[in-house]
């Protein structure tokens, strides 16, 4: 059985330079990460050990007991950010300035009086800084939002995506709005970030040639769950797991070729410990005398 991994995959350099900053040992335990440094259970467990608090929701406020804090790469808004510096915090900044062009894109449309809309999921960290500052904005998450423009009647649209989406989904997204009669203009920047596309090209790649896909990342993980959907698409048997230890001999019975692929917020040595174990599974598989 042969086993592959994807061209690109894992940690991207925006999640990596918010860990290292989190990791720094002066902090000690007088830091507050708000809003999921990482979609990785693993790295959230050695920040805890390290004495790093959590805080997931980034309104909270009243959980924040450290006077240091820190904005993880998925950014925050500006406001929020005062907001933590006016109640005494000193606020590490460790967004992505990938996601900081997102921020600039929108205001910079709002400018130009376009009305902003973005393309993503409401609830996710990353689209609540996105849209954190702007007074009036519409998030839309597939095709069935698409009333919500119809209703917001506004006629002049900045579109920008979330950096984690699907290339395709965002792209049918805003031909399906270009095609909506209530629209006069659409104004599209396609702010789905590069490590994002490299690992969904390389993930496409990979399934052309392997029989059975395992997808690491927290299962919380937008782009983890966006490389499931691209196996998916291509009808690849995919299981998308946290860690080796989830891993099912049974489903790689009669398979020829394994691939491998990981989510942006996935740390090389979880790779590595999956990798080692799928090996192991294969070279039990062949050691097995076959009957006749
Ligand atoms: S996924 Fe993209 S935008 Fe997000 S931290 Fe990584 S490089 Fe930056």
């Amino acid at each position: 059985m042969k086993v592959s991994l994807a061209n690109a995959l894992g940690t991207c350099f925006g999640v990596q330079d918010a860990i290292n900053l989190a990791m720094t040992p002066d902090f000690g335990a007088d830091l507050t990460i708000v809003g999921q440094l990482v979609h990785n259970p693993q790295v959230n467990e050695s920040l805890k050990k390290n004495g790093v608090s959590l805080v997931n929701d980034i309104d909270a406020m009243d959980q924040i007991k450290t006077k240091k804090v820190m904005i993880t790469a998925h950014g925050a808004a500006e406001t929020t950010k005062k907001k933590l510096s006016d109640a005494g915090h000193t606020v590490f900044d460790a967004s992505c300035p990938l996601v900081m062009r997102v921020h600039k894109t929108i205001k910079s449309m709002v400018q130009k009086d376009y009305f902003p809309v973005v393309i993503g999921q409401q609830d996710h960290v990353e689209v609540r800084g996105i849209v954190g500052d702007l007074e009036d904005f519409l998030v839309i998450n597939d095709v069935s939002d698409l009333e919500k423009i119809e209703q917001a009647g506004k006629r002049r649209l900045g579109i920008v995506s979330q950096t984690t989406l699907q290339v395709e989904k965002a792209e049918h997204l805003v031909s399906k709005i270009r095609n909506l009669e209530c629209v006069d203009e659409v104004y599209f920047v396609n702010t789905i970030c590069q490590p994002t596309r490299d690992r969904q090209i390389a993930v496409r790649d990979l399934a052309d040639q392997v029989d059975i896909m395992i997808v690491i990342g927290g299962y919380n993980s937008s782009n983890t769950k966006k490389l499931v959907q691209v196996c998916e698409e291509k009808n690849i048997q995919a299981h998308h797991i946290e860690s080796f230890s989830q891993l099912d001999g049974v489903w790689f019975h009669n398979k020829n070729h394994v691939g491998i692929t990981a989510g942006t917020s996935t740390p090389e040595y979880v790779i590595n410990e999956v990798h080692e174990a799928i090996l192991k599974i294969a070279r039990e598989i062949e050691a097995k005398p076959v009957t006749h």
